[in-house]
């Protein structure tokens, strides 16, 4: 049996020219040496897989699950070729006709069902939380060990700062994980676009998944539905002119994908595409607002994990670097790893443990040799991932999500 594709995936593939420019920029390549688990390999796997020449399962499988979609091939690609594209449907014909694929990728099924009842999520991060403490299995206690151990104090008495400005419009999308793990840093994050100027929309409670999740393990048809649920959503809720910010790197690209996602739906295609445009990280949303913000650091030295998405997937990877850079009195510094991936990816570090493990590895090295106080995250499943990985080597680093640090220092 043969993979099967859409023309835009099998175009990607085909545009290939086999260079290898990519290879240095994957994460799985440069752990394994191998091509197999090189963009590249991957594509002609994919490809062989499609003119029948190879069985779905076996090797493509592996391939596939060991690939963190991190799409830092995409970005170093000199042919354009977008990998995301052939990744998203080569992984969805192969939940359909790989039984070792779905195995591989168990831990994908109970999440997926969570993240789309954020009381069940919150729940559940509760229940891990108690879990955690008691004698278990290594393997359920290492996954168990991705929840944070504070979960995040929500400050709802707290109303954005009142400044002068306010004219723009400006919906925080909270997201389903970030809101479960870290809601003090949505807090965080709508105080700070109201001090930057910003007329911060109210929350809506019953904001659904964006679909990032389901779209990065190949459930591309529940992925479609909850873009057209959050593209009907925006539509009802948002003034045309406001800008949707997001401070989770993952659900920003995936907005920017809902486009090519609705492309052949009649209703919805032009309102994707109006609110894919309208979407923006939160560092480059601060940093376009009318009031500029003064932070006064506290003599810490801070570094940057950069969410992959946010620079592969929005193109807006700059920004937090750049603010970053204006907090007078704290040290921040460019860790050689900083935009690479932190092996977090989705659901990765869920259903490959061991690899996500030693893809962090390099990162925790950097932040100790460098002394730094403060690793700051701009998507909360980089924070997870990185929590754990610093709690565990026991690095003094504090892990805070971009919002709270920066609220932190806001003069
Ligand atoms: S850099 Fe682009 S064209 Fe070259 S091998 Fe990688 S994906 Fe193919
Ligand atoms: S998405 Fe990331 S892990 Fe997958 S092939 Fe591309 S660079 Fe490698």
């Amino acid at each position: 049996m043969s993979l099967l594709l859409p023309d835009e995936a099998v175009r990607e593939f085909e545009h290939c020219n086999k260079c290898g420019f990519c290879l240095p920029a994957c994460p799985t390549y440069r752990e394994t040496g191998l091509e197999a688990h090189s963009p590249r390999g991957r594509l002609s796997l994919v490809e062989a897989a499609w003119r029948g020449e190879l069985e779905p399962g076996a090797g493509l499988a592996e391939a596939l699950s060991w690939c963190i979609g991190c799409r830092a091939c995409e970005t170093a690609c000199p042919s354009g070729v977008q990998y995301g594209v052939v990744l998203t449907h080569a992984r969805r014909d192969l939940r359909r006709q790989s039984r070792r694929y779905v195995v591989q990728n168990r831990m994908t099924v109970p999440l997926l069902t969570l993240v789309t009842r954020r009381s069940w999520l919150r729940a559940a991060l509760r229940a891990g939380r108690v879990m955690g403490a008691l004698p278990l299995p290594a393997g359920l206690k290492g996954t168990l060990a991705l929840v944070p151990r504070e979960s995040g104090q929500s400050l709802p008495g707290q109303a954005p700062v009142p400044r002068p400005g306010g004219e723009v419009p400006v919906y925080l999308m909270g997201t389903c994980v970030m809101d479960a793990a870290y809601p003090d840093a949505n807090h965080d994050a709508r105080f700070l676009l109201a001090a930057a100027g910003a007329r911060v929309l109210p929350e809506d409670t019953r904001e659904g998944c964006c679909g990032a999740l389901h779209l990065h393990t190949g459930d591309y048809e529940a992925a479609v539905g909850l873009a057209r649920a959050a593209v009907r959503r925006f539509d009802a809720m948002l003034p045309p002119e406001a800008l949707i910010v997001t401070d989770a790197g993952g659900c920003g690209a995936m907005i920017r994908e809902y486009p090519r996602l609705l492309r052949d739906d009649p209703e919805l295609s032009s309102r994707a595409e109006h609110w894919a445009s309208q979407v923006h990280d939160l560092a480059t949303a601060l940093s376009s607002l009318p009031n500029g913000l003064q932070f006064r650091g506290q003599g810490a030295t801070v570094a940057l994990q950069n969410s992959c998405h946010l620079i592969h997937g929005m193109q807006e990877g700059s920004a937090p670097p750049t603010l970053l850079a204006t907090v007078a009195g704290d040290r921040f510094v460019t860790l050689p790893g900083q935009d690479r991936c932190c092996g977090s990816g989705g659901v990765y570090n869920l259903n490959q443990p061991a690899m996500a493990a030693r893809i962090l590895e390099p990162h925790l090295r950097e932040v100790r040799e460098h002394g730094v106080d403060v690793w700051i995250m701009n998507n909360p499943g980089c924070a997870l991932q990185c929590e754990r990985g610093a709690r565990e080597a026991g690095l003094s680093a504090r892990v805070m999500h971009l919002s709270s640090y920066l609220r932190d220092r806001l003069v």
